[in-house]
C-alpha cells in the first residue's frame, strides 16, 4: 500500500489546508496530522491548487467518444468545409455502409435548415447522417432519406418535424425524436469493441479535464453492454452513473427492462459503474422552438413549444420509476417544461414513501418567478450547464428572437437558485458543449463570452463567486451522485482529486479557462 503526500494549497471544500495524505484510494490524513507520515511519493503542488475532482452532472460520454470515429465536422465553420470533410472521410472508409458523424453547428445556415443535396455533392451512393451539436436535429443526404422511406407523403410525426421544400419533399433536416428516429433507426448498431473504444476516448478527455464522475444522461439498454465491457477490461477511466431514457410511448414496458439493466450493471459493472437513474425529457430546446413555454414564442405566436409528455403522464411515469427506486433526472428548458418537471417531482414525493431522493432538473434555462423557490423547498437539484450562460450567437441569433427581451433576461438563474438554498450542480452536456469544467466556471463567474462580451456580464446579478462555481462542479455534483464521501476532502473521503496549475480564487476571472489541469486522481490512482 503506497502513501502519497500532497503539499501546497489544498481546498478541501470545508476550508484550506497544506498537506494531504492518501492511501488505498482514500484520504488518510490532512493538515498537521499528515505531516509526520512516511510517504512513498510526494506531490509538490507548487503555485497550484488541489481540490476534490470535478464531476459532470449531465453529459453523454458515449456520444462524445463516438464523435472521434466519424467525419470530424465539429468546429467547422462553413457548409462547404463540412461537406468536404464528409467526402474525405467517405473516401477513406469505402467499406462503411453508413456515414455517421457529429456534431455540426446548426447556426451556420438560416433557421438551421440544411439541404440533403449539399451532402449528395460529397456522397450520393451511401447514406450520410450528421447530428447537430444540440443532438436534437439531424442533417442527412438523399440516400439516407430514401432508405428511411421519407417522402413528400410522409406525415409529420407526433414529436418531431420534417423540414420540407416548397414542393413538399423532405429538405434533409429532421428535428426532434420521431423525425430524427426515422433515419437513426436505420443506422446499424456499432460493435461493442467500437463502443468500448469510444468510452476509452471519453475517459481520457475526462481525466485530462480533471473529471472523475459523470452522469450519463441518456442511455438505452442496448448501450449497457459497452459500459459493462469497458469496466471489465479496465478501459473505463471515470466513474459513471447511467440514466435510462424513459419513452412516453412505452415507459410502462420499460420499467422491467430498466430494473433488469440496473441489476446487470450492479452485478457486472464493477466499482466505477452504476445505473440508478431514469432520464425524462420534459421538452426540447429554445433555439429549435421546441422548449415548452408558458406563453407563446415571439416568432411563432401560435406555438408554446413541444412538450414531450402530457403533464399528467409525466407525473405518473416519474412516480412509477421513483417507486422502482430510480433517481429522477428531468431535462427541462422552457418555463412550462420546468414547471411540469417540478409538479411531477412534487407529486412523486407526496405519493411515494419518504426517502433521500435528490431529484435533478437539468438545464433550467427559463424558470417562471413563481417556481424559483420550489427547487429549495422540494430539494430539487438544479443542474446547470454554465457554459451556456453567455451571450453567444446561439442566444443572439436563435434564442432571444424566439423568447423576446423580457424572458431572455431571466435565463439560467444560477445565483438566484444558489441564494434560495437550492442544491446546484454543474455539467457540460458534452459533446453538446465543451467538457472542460474550467471553461464553464469562467462563464458562471463572469457571464461573459470568451471574447469578453458584454463587459459587465450578461445578467450580472446571476454571476456566481469562484467558490460557488467550484462547489457546483465538485461538491454539488458529488451530492447529486449520492457520493457523500466525495463532497469534501476529509479523513476517509475517496481520493478523487484534481491538481490545477493555479488557484482559481486568485486568477483573473477572464483567465480561468487557461488554468491547466496538472493531474487527476481517481480513488488514489492517477488517471492524468
Ligand atoms: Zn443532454
Amino acid at each position: 500500500m503506497t502513501t502519497t503526500l500532497f503539499r501546497g494549497v489544498i481546498r478541501t471544500g470545508a476550508g484550506d489546508t497544506h498537506t494531504l495524505a492518501v492511501r488505498d484510494g482514500r484520504v488518510l490524513a490532512l493538515g498537521t496530522a499528515a505531516l509526520g507520515l512516511d510517504a512513498d511519493e510526494v506531490v509538490e503542488l507548487g503555485g497550484g491548487l488541489l481540490l476534490p475532482a470535478f464531476g459532470d452532472g449531465h453529459a453523454h460520454p458515449l456520444f462524445g467518444g463516438l464523435e472521434h470515429f466519424g467525419p470530424q465536422v465539429k468546429g467547422l465553420t462553413t457548409v462547404a468545409e463540412i461537406v468536404a470533410e464528409v467526402g474525405r472521410w467517405a473516401a477513406e472508409h469505402p467499406d462503411e455502409e453508413w456515414i455517421v458523424g457529429a456534431s455540426y453547428d446548426p447556426t451556420l445556415v438560416p433557421d438551421g435548415e440544411f439541404d440533403a443535396r449539399w451532402l449528395d455533392g460529397a456522397v450520393a451512393d451511401r447514406p450520410v447522417v450528421l447530428r447537430a451539436y444540440d443532438y436534437h436535429t439531424v442533417w442527412c443526404n438523399t440516400e439516407a432519406l430514401r432508405r428511411a422511406g421519407v417522402t413528400a407523403e410522409t406525415p409529420q410525426p407526433r414529436l418531431g418535424w420534417i423540414v420540407r421544400r416548397p414542393d413538399g419533399s423532405a429538405l434533409g433536416t429532421l428535428r426532434e425524436w420521431h423525425a430524427c428516429d426515422l433515419v437513426l433507426d436505420r443506422v446499424p448498431g456499432r460493435p461493442v469493441d467500437e463502443l468500448v473504444d469510444a468510452l476509452r476516448v471519453a475517459g481520457s478527455a475526462y481525466a485530462s479535464a480533471g473529471l472523475t464522475w459523470v452522469q450519463d444522461a441518456w442511455v438505452e439498454p442496448e448501450m449497457v453492454p459497452a459500459y459493462v465491457e469497458a469496466a471489465r477490461r479496465g478501459a473505463l477511466l471515470f466513474r459513471a452513473d447511467l440514466a435510462f431514457r424513459a419513452d412516453p410511448d412505452r415507459w410502462r414496458d420499460q420499467r422491467a427492462e430498466f430494473v433488469t439493466a440496473r441489476a446487470r450493471v450492479a452485478a457486472e459493472g464493477g466499482p466505477l459503474l452504476s445505473a440508478r437513474t431514469v432520464k425524462f425529457f420534459a421538452d426540447g430546446v429554445i433555439e429549435g422552438g421546441t422548449a415548452a413555454m408558458l406563453a407563446p414564442y415571439c416568432d411563432a405566436p401560435h406555438s408554446c413549444g413541444m412538450p414531450v409528455w402530457p403533464p399528467a403522464a409525466l407525473a405518473e411515469a416519474v412516480a412509477a420509476f421513483d417507486a422502482d427506486g430510480f433517481r429522477v433526472h428531468i431535462h427541462a428548458i422552457g418555463d412550462a417544461g420546468v414547471r411540469t418537471a417540478l409538479d411531477a417531482i412534487e407529486a412523486a414525493v407526496s405519493t411515494n414513501p419518504a426517502r433521500d431522493r435528490r431529484p435533478v432538473i437539468a438545464h433550467v434555462q427559463l424558470v417562471d418567478p413563481a417556481d424559483l423557490d420550489r427547487f429549495a423547498r422540494l430539494g430539487v437539484i438544479a443542474n446547470f450547464e454554465p457554459l451556456w450562460a453567455q451571450l453567444d450567437p446561439l442566444q443572439t441569433e436563435l434564442s432571444i428572437p424566439r423568447v423576446g427581451a423580457e424572458r431572455a433576461d431571466r435565463q439560467y438563474p444560477m445565483r438566484t437558485l444558489v441564494d434560495s438554498g437550492a442544491p446546484v450542480s454543474f455539467g457540460s452536456d458534452w459533446p453538446v458543449s465543451s467538457h472542460q469544467p474550467l471553461e464553464g466556471i469562467q462563464v458562471a463567474v463572469t457571464r461573459r463570452t470568451f471574447e469578453g462580451v458584454p463587459v459587465d456580464g450578461w445578467m450580472p446579478h446571476e454571476r456566481l463567486t469562484v467558490d460557488q462555481a467550484l462547489d457546483a462542479y465538485t461538491g454539488g455534483v458529488a451530492y447529486q451522485a449520492f457520493a457523500d464521501d466525495r463532497r469534501v476532502l476529509e479523513v476517509g473521503s475517496a481520493a478523487d482529486l484534481v491538481w490545477l496549475s493555479a488557484d482559481p480564487r486568485v486568477v483573473d476571472a477572464m483567465e480561468l479557462r487557461r488554468i491547466v489541469v496538472e493531474g487527476t486522481w481517481l480513488a488514489g490512482t492517477r488517471t492524468h
